[in-house]
């Protein structure tokens, strides 16, 4: 078993009443990355605050290396932080921004200027030391935040959206950049964001929180293959869900007709999901189960074509096509589900 480095356990916290953070259990293993992930206003940030000593607590523990927390001031947490909007001190070059933490902790000085020399490295930015702060790019402060944080080499670093303010491009690179740094340095990670992409990118596990709670755990994988529910699987963007029942002949009955289900399916009402994926395009008619449906707009994804489908019973569907057979809009198609790509979420 892997070591666990960080621990809450009925993590609670309220504003004015009102709860931010509803009884939450994490646990992160050392050299892990969790990307905590769900909707604005689900308590990312309360999470992230509450472990890191910045907002009282209601109730629960946060353990760090097994040590119960209460009382230790942030400054004593050995938690690294970097949040959204970076916060660098604009009257302190690249270097002072990055020796603050060491300056901090009386670090000698030629220490440090070893030190920073190396994170700047370390972040693809060797030799900035000198350079104003305000006068690099965003992707740049984003890295000189990062070398910040890492500087008095925390037990575990916390990132708050720290892509957030990047485009989207940049936010691509330095996602593949910040998991191989990690994973280099063996840090352990605990991020969070809206991003799905970013967050399935950076992670080795997820927990999607909805409104103070956990929704789900899981490694990417699994919870991309394996959304818990409804909300889980809205959030990731599927959106062909629909109340089913399924019957013990390996059909699930559903607004657009029979769906076949995956083997070992229990029977019994469901929220079924199909993903785009499985739901395939046929010429009209082909397959006497399925709807016929009219092709809506067309989204381009680089490989593949997603099609939004109004069949002629049930909600409107979404398919993913190849580029090369994606149909015209206005076309009549029809369509057949593939059941490696049907799930049956709980009601
Ligand atoms: P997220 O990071 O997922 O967007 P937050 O942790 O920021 O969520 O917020 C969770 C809930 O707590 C929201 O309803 C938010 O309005 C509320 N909240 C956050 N910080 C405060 C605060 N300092 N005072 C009052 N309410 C707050």
């Amino acid at each position: 078993m892997p070591k666990i480095l960080l621990e809450t356990e009925g993590l609670t916290v309220r504003y004015q009443g009102r709860t931010a953070l509803d009884s939450v259990g994490l646990r992160v293993a050392e050299h892990e990355t969790v990307c905590v992930l769900g909707p604005s206003g689900g308590g990312k940030s309360t999470l992230l605050r509450a472990v890191a000593g910045l907002t009282d607590l209601d109730a629960g523990t946060v353990r760090l290396a097994g040590r119960d927390q209460a009382g230790v001031p942030t400054h004593r947490r050995e938690v690294g932080l970097m949040f959204q909007d970076h916060q660098l001190f604009p009257q302190r070059d690249v270097g002072g921004n990055i020796a603050f933490g060491l300056r901090m902790r009386r670090v000698p000085r030629a220490e440090t200027g070893r030190r920073v020399a190396e994170l700047l490295d370390l972040v693809g930015l060797p030799g900035a030391q000198r350079r104003a702060v305000d006068a690099l790019s965003g992707g740049e402060q984003q890295r000189v935040a990062l070398a910040r944080a890492l500087a008095p080499g925390p037990r575990l670093l916390m990132l708050d959206e720290p892509l957030g303010q990047l485009d989207r491009d940049l936010r691509e690179r330095l996602v593949v950049e910040l998991r191989q740094l990690f994973r280099r340095l063996g840090t352990t990670v605990l991020a969070v964001t809206h991003d799905q992409g970013e967050a399935f990118a950076l992670a080795d596990r997820v927990v999607v929180m909805r409104e103070g709670r956990v929704a789900q755990t899981g490694t990417p994988v699994e919870v991309w293959r394996r959304p818990a529910d409804a909300f889980v699987a809205r959030f990731l963007g599927f959106r062909n869900l629909v109340r089913a029942t399924v019957g013990a002949d390996g059909t699930a009955r559903t607004p657009w007709g029979p769906v076949p289900v995956p083997e070992g399916t229990p029977p019994g009402p469901c929220r079924l999901l199909v993903r785009p994926s499985g739901v395939r395009l046929t010429a009209p008619g082909a397959d006497p189960a399925g709807p016929r449906a009219t092709v809506g707009a067309r989204t381009f994804r680089g490989d593949h074509v997603l099609l939004h489908l109004d069949p002629e019973r049930g909600p409107a569907l979404e398919a993913a096509c190849p580029l090369r057979d994606a149909p015209a809009e206005g076309e009549a198609v029809g369509v057949a589900f593939d059941r490696a790509d049907v799930v049956a979420l709980p009601e």
